[in-house]
């Protein structure tokens, strides 16, 4: 149903509580420094909002994608960051270690997310963006422990998150047999923190290359999707989607949040002796504006209720996809037209709209491009996977198969 219960409407309100007394009035420090909000994120952890996915056997109040989904739009309302960091708290590398992980793994995802850590997920490489899993880190068996050598770039809290799940070819005497995800924590040898990006937007949160250089961990930390290794990348990809249904999330927050500054600035700023308010055009712009957070908003609860009657419990990575595409550039187009509706005040750092424009830019990009989720859609649309390399078509099992 599209009415919140009783309770969800409560968290909602507690959300935006927070984010209106504690997280506002820091969002414009945190972009300006570029360091990571620790206090933020302690509230956001005695808040409870940090592990909200975590099931209550294991210490936390077990809440769905659902649940995450409002609580991480009305804190991406005031502050991308702090509404991305609430994403990686509940969803991605977590949500993979609390669904596939064993009994040990899980108490110690739970206990991390729990205390306030951001987990990183370590997917990219330099030669494999979009075709991830062309990535050559490997992790070798030697003996009763794991050899992992490799470098991943664009990792997103590289330097703060403690625990990190490293994705990498698994290779068991001499053979490879499929990818896997690590655990792997900040600080311990061979896990080296590389250089940091410097990003256009969301600056509060570092992104960095690991390097992994010999790295020994011991054979448990290998995260086993259900149907084993050699499908290890598309179980662990599976997991994504609840972090792409939260990456949407965090876009339409700030989408929310640039729209009612634009919404309260036309009605303040006259021109012509009357409000801005009154001309048409600008109207028209609200008007759209407001029906395509509206619509995105419902492809997003949507993609996250269906986590419920998912068997493998995330998100339809359809619908993930269609709430993710349509949702990133939704938000380009309305931080835009927010920041056209300030004018010059729009461009000036002294007013929060072009750092909403700068951290909306992200999400065609992060977690799978709008053209990567596009070829997605497109294959449940034709029932048919096209093969992305060129010898794809060529290889047995071919082409257009169904
Ligand atoms: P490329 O793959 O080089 O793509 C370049 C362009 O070509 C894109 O427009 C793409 O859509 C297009 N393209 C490529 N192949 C195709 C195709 N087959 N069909 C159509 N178009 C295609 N990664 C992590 O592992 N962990 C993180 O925490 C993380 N955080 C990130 C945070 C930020 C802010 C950003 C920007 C990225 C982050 N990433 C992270 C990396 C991200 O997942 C990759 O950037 C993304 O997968 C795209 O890879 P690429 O940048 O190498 O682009």
């Amino acid at each position: 149903s599209l009415r919140l219960s009783t309770g969800q409407q409560a968290l909602q309100t507690r959300a935006r509580k927070l984010a209106e007394t504690i997280i506002r009035p820091q969002a414009a420090e945190t972009d300006l420094t570029e360091t990571y909000p620790e206090g933020v994120v302690r509230s956001l952890t005695e808040a409870g909002f940090m592990g909200m996915s975590v099931p209550e056997a294991l210490g936390g109040p077990g809440h769905g994608c659902f649940e995450v989904a409002l609580v991480v739009e009305e804190i991406a309302r005031c502050c991308g960051v702090s509404g991305r960091i609430v994403v990686e708290g509940n969803m991605g590398a977590v949500g993979a270690i609390l669904r596939y992980g064993s009994e040990g793994q899980q108490e110690m995802a739970a206990r991390h997310v729990l205390s306030g850590d951001k987990p990183a997920i370590c997917i990219t490489e330099p030669g494999a963006g979009s075709a991830a899993s062309e990535m050559i880190t490997t992790a070798v068996r030697d003996g009763d422990s794991w050899v992992l050598n490799g470098s991943k770039h664009w990792i997103t809290g590289g330097g703060v998150s403690r625990l990190h799940l490293i994705f990498a070819q698994v290779v068991e005497d001499g053979l490879c047999q499929g990818i896997g995800g690590f655990i792997a924590f900040l600080g311990e040898e061979g896990l080296d923190v590389g250089a940091r990006e410097p990003t256009m937007g969301l600056r509060g949160i570092p992104e960095t290359v690991i390097n992994l250089r010999n790295m020994r961990i011991p054979l448990d930390r290998l995260v086993t999707p259900p149907d084993g290794i050699e499908h290890g990348f598309a179980g662990l990809m599976n997991a994504y989607n609840a972090q792409r249904v939260g990456a949407a999330t965090v876009a339409l927050g700030i989408a929310q949040g640039a729209f009612e500054a634009a919404r309260d600035h036309v009605k303040e700023r006259a021109q012509f002796g009357r409000p801005i308010a009154e001309f048409q055009g600008l109207q028209w712009m609200l008007a759209d504006m407001s029906i395509q957070i509206d619509a995105a908003r419902m492809l997003i609860w949507r993609a996250a209720l269906s986590a419920e009657t998912e068997p493998s419990g995330f998100p339809d990575p359809m619908l993930a996809a269609q709430a993710k595409v349509f949702t990133s550039e939704m938000a380009v187009k309305v931080t835009n037209d927010a920041l056209q509706l300030h004018g010059a005040k729009g461009y000036s750092r002294h007013a929060p709209i072009e750092r909403m424009v700068r951290d909306a830019r992200m999400f065609t990009i992060g977690g799978g491009t709008a053209q990567m989720l596009r070829n997605l859609v497109a294959g449940r649309v034709l029932g048919m996977k096209t093969p992305q390399t060129r010898d794809g078509y060529s290889l047995a099992g071919n082409a257009v198969k169904a």
